[in-house]
């Protein structure tokens, strides 16, 4: 993720990357509560071009207030200081990374004291480029009752990562994770999409991580009439399916090539996800304004 001439932002400045340091006694180390976003910068004809960059910073912010954590940064701040790191790396393509995390306090009582970085590095799809095969997870999506799963808290990936290790071990590339309820979420730091003749099904908001991608993907599909029915999904209903992608701003779009061992019926080149894929793609490389909310 960094080098010895790598840039982080780091409380109101830009050093490098192996003199930042953590507190040991941060309270975000000991329990979790830290709140991250993930964005991603494109070389675009305009130059670097971070899609969404004011959308994924409103969520930053939002989810900051919800756990209590003080960020004394605008939205517009953080736009340009995501900009000014860019250009300190030398960036034009990178994954960036805010995090908020509580100072020090070993009790469970809101810090007034809080911390901001961020970093960028150059990262290829998250997942790989090739397609997947993915696994029903054992493990379940954190209930929103416990609490927020539509901000990017740090300790809602804790059973994300128990999730993907239980995956491998049995040979998959990702787990597909149910809610508590046991209908089918998202997977482990992505939304999920499936097809059946000529319409996408995603789960509905309530239990997953909303993205920011997801969106995109439901803009898109409007854009191109094709009918997305956002509902609740028992594991059985994927049995048969013509197609399935996950979606989120590390993976991009990432196409399945099976699910619990059933293959996907149709090629990915000929489903819709490949075509999402494909629009996506031309939509945060080619700066294309027209009909997207791409700032
Ligand atoms: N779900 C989870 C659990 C995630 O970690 C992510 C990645 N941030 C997403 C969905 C996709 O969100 P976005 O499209 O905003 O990156």
């Amino acid at each position: 993720y960094f080098d010895e001439e790598t840039v982080v932002f780091h409380n109101g400045k830009f050093i490098k990357a192996k003199d930042a340091g953590t507190d040991l006694y941060s309270q975000s180390l000991h329990y979790g509560n830290s709140v991250f976003d993930a964005m991603r910068a494109y070389d675009t004809a305009l130059g670097a071009h971070v899609f969404k960059a004011h959308q994924h910073y409103k969520r930053f912010k939002e989810s900051a207030e919800r756990m209590c954590l003080t960020l004394p940064y605008s939205v517009e701040e953080l736009v340009s200081i995501t900009y000014a790191l860019l250009e300190e790396n030398n960036f034009s393509d990178a994954y960036i990374r805010p995090m908020v995390y509580a100072g020090a306090n070993l009790e469970l009582t809101p810090t007034e004291q809080s911390g901001l970085f961020i970093a960028a590095w150059k990262w290829d799809k998250y997942l790989g480029k090739d397609l997947l095969d993915v696994t029903v997870s054992s493990y379940s999506r954190p209930s929103p009752k416990s609490c927020h799963v539509e901000s990017k808290i740090a300790g809602n990936y804790a059973s994300a990562t128990v999730a993907l290790a239980e995956a491998k071990r049995n040979g998959f590339d990702d787990a597909l994770m149910l809610d508590v309820d046991g209908n089918v979420a998202e997977g482990t730091g992505a939304n999920f999409f499936f097809e059946i003749g000529n319409r996408l099904f995603t789960p509905q908001c309530g239990h997953i991580f909303p993205g920011i991608t997801r969106q995109t993907v439901l803009e898109i599909s409007q854009s191109l009439g094709i009918e997305v029915v956002e509902g609740k999904f028992r594991p059985a209903d994927l049995n048969r399916v013509d197609g399935a992608f996950f979606a989120g701003t590390a993976a991009q779009i990432t196409g399945i090539r099976s699910i619990n061992g059933n293959p996907m019926r149709k090629k990915w080149e000929n489903t819709i996800g490949y075509t999402i894929f494909e629009k996506y793609g031309h939509i945060v490389t080619q700066n294309e304004y027209d009909g997207y909310s791409i700032i």
